[in-house]
């Protein structure tokens, strides 16, 4: 018997997760295939009243992180406190949420030998990314800021996350960089078809001691070109996504993930996109 896995979302083609997973079940030993399920928002109750009864687990992602709380028997604290689930695990017939960003952000920060904990960051965006990496970071006892385009985004972080996550506009955006010990993009500057921007204003000061990390994948970011020239350790994306999968294999199988089997199919499925698009 082959326990079926899937990531669930719209658009779908261009997920790691297939791949990702595929080689974490392969070196687990566990005979399991996991597929990508384009799913429209009008189909997605209906859907998962079908992976209910023939699926071990599935993904979330763009654009029903939110919407599939109502179909949830149950949510684990960090999709409860985010409004938001990326991974489901079934038992008997019953939808579990969880969320897996924020520690998968974590993971991957502390992989780099940062430690977040009492530190400085500035985060851009305020969507759904951006809630995972601003209640991960205030778990871990960092103070966050965050600048965003839109201010009513900010105020739907702060009403979820809570007041101590500060806005940051226009005018401090530079002293608000000067200072911070860590740089994030969760914004889509940086990837098709915003590649050749970086939410960094011209000639932004960072201290060389920060970290920029970008959870764009995959290509080297403008913001990650910036930062190295300044002197600055760097982070792209692929290790966050590696992290949460991780995450939610283990939620699945109760087994820790080979993260190396994971990055290294990542990796190359990456580089065969990019040889079929040269
Ligand atoms: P989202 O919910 O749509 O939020 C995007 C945020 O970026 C919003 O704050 C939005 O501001 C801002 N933004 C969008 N376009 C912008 C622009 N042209 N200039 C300035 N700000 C802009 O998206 P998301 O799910 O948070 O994803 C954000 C990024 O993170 C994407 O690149 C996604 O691929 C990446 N991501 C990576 C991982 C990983 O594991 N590595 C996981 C999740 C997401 P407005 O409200 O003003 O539009």
């Amino acid at each position: 018997m082959i326990d079926r896995y899937a990531v669930v979302g719209d658009p779908i083609e261009h997920s790691l997760s297939p791949v990702m997973q595929a080689a974490a079940f392969q070196s687990a030993g566990i005979a399991a295939v996991y597929e990508a399920h384009r799913v429209g928002p009008d189909m997605l109750h209906p859907h998962l009243s079908c992976l209910r009864l023939g699926y071990h687990g599935f993904n979330v992602t763009i654009p029903h992180k939110e919407r599939v709380l109502q179909d949830m028997d149950e949510l684990d604290g960090v999709a409860t406190s985010l409004g938001a689930v990326n991974t489901v695990t079934v038992r008997e017939e019953r939808l579990i949420g969880f969320n897996t960003d924020p520690a998968g952000f974590i993971a991957a920060v502390r992989s780099t030998g940062f430690d977040p904990a009492g530190r400085a960051a500035l985060v851009f965006g305020a969507g759904g990314a951006a809630r995972s990496v601003v209640s991960a970071l205030l778990a871990v006892g960092a103070a966050v800021r965050v600048s965003s385009r839109t201010a009513g985004r900010i105020a739907l972080l702060r009403r979820r996350l809570g007041d101590s996550v500060r806005a940051v506009g226009p005018s401090d955006l530079r002293d608000a960089l000067a200072t911070a010990d860590l740089v994030v993009n969760a914004t889509p500057l940086g990837q098709p078809p915003h590649d050749a921007q970086s939410p960094l204003p011209p000639g932004a000061d960072l201290q060389r001691h920060a970290l920029v990390f970008d959870l764009v994948y995959g290509r080297d970011t403008p913001l990650l070109l910036e930062a190295r020239q300044r002197g600055c350790a760097t982070e792209d994306g692929l290790e966050m996504l590696v992290q949460q999968g991780a995450a939610s294999f283990q939620i699945w199988t109760g087994q820790t993930a080979d993260t190396d089997a994971m990055r290294k199919a990542c990796r190359r499925e990456l580089e065969a996109r990019r040889c079929f698009a040269s």
